[in-house]
């Protein structure tokens, strides 16, 4: 389907249609309308069919859309109708644990998203086994690359390590970073970045906690 010029405020709104529709999906729901979507995602009517329109329209007067194809249509927006292999470097508590629910994980979405290698610099790590992957030193990085093309590195080391370790990936042959790192990166246009900062999400609940006790 030919795609316009997509604004970003509509692709960051898309992950959230795809999860609703995937749970209609498992409870078998097959059409939905877009007051019914509205509903249950407590976004306007004319939001979901202005977004939606984007891709050329998915629905139909008075049928509604058809909940697979729509889940399937946006899947393939997305980039997620293949699988994608990934790299995390920086096996301390947060990269172990987020190894562990992408190994664990039973959810299809999830599923798309498939960890092949470990990476870190201390020592003591080389050779555990984390998550049914074998850690290897950042070193080694380059030689695994070249046998095992991947596209995406996960990035959860300390934020002093970051730009480097980020150069690094990229310099052999990573294109797109999921940075948990506490740092904004710079680097090349040819790399797509996407930035997980939890503390400042923690300080917007923060800041909103502060603004729903006012009204006490
Ligand atoms: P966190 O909970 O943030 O993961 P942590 O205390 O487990 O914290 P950090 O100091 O944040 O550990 O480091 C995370 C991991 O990153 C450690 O295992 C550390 O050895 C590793 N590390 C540090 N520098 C690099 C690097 N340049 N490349 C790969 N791994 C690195």
């Amino acid at each position: 389907m030919p795609q316009r010029d997509i604004s970003k405020a509509v692709i960051r709104r898309l992950p959230r249609y795809y999860r609703y529709l995937g749970d209609l999906l498992s409870d078998g729901t097959e059409r939905i309308s877009s007051n019914d979507l509205s509903r249950i995602m407590k976004v306007t009517a004319s939001q979901i069919r202005q977004d939606l329109n984007n891709f050329g329209g998915f629905g139909q007067q008075g049928y509604g859309y058809n909940v697979e194809y729509l889940h399937d249509e946006i899947g393939k927006i997305l980039g997620i109708d293949d699988t994608h292999d990934m790299i995390l470097a920086g096996v301390g508590n947060f990269g172990h644990t987020l190894a562990k629910y992408f190994s664990e994980s039973k959810k299809s979405s999830t599923r798309r998203f498939r960890l092949v290698g470990l990476f870190d610099v201390n020592p003591e790590l080389e050779g555990r086994e984390v998550a049914g992957i074998r850690v290897r030193m950042l070193e080694d990085l380059p030689a695994f690359l070249k046998e095992n093309p991947v596209e995406i590195g996960i990035l959860t080391v300390p934020a002093n390590a970051a730009s480097s370790t980020a150069e690094f990936m990229v310099e052999n042959g990573i294109r797109a970073i999921w940075n948990y790192a506490h740092i904004d990166l710079k680097l090349p246009e040819s790399v797509v970045v996407e930035n997980v900062h939890l503390l400042d999400s923690l300080m917007t609940l923060s800041y909103n906690l502060k603004e729903l006790k006012k009204k006490d």
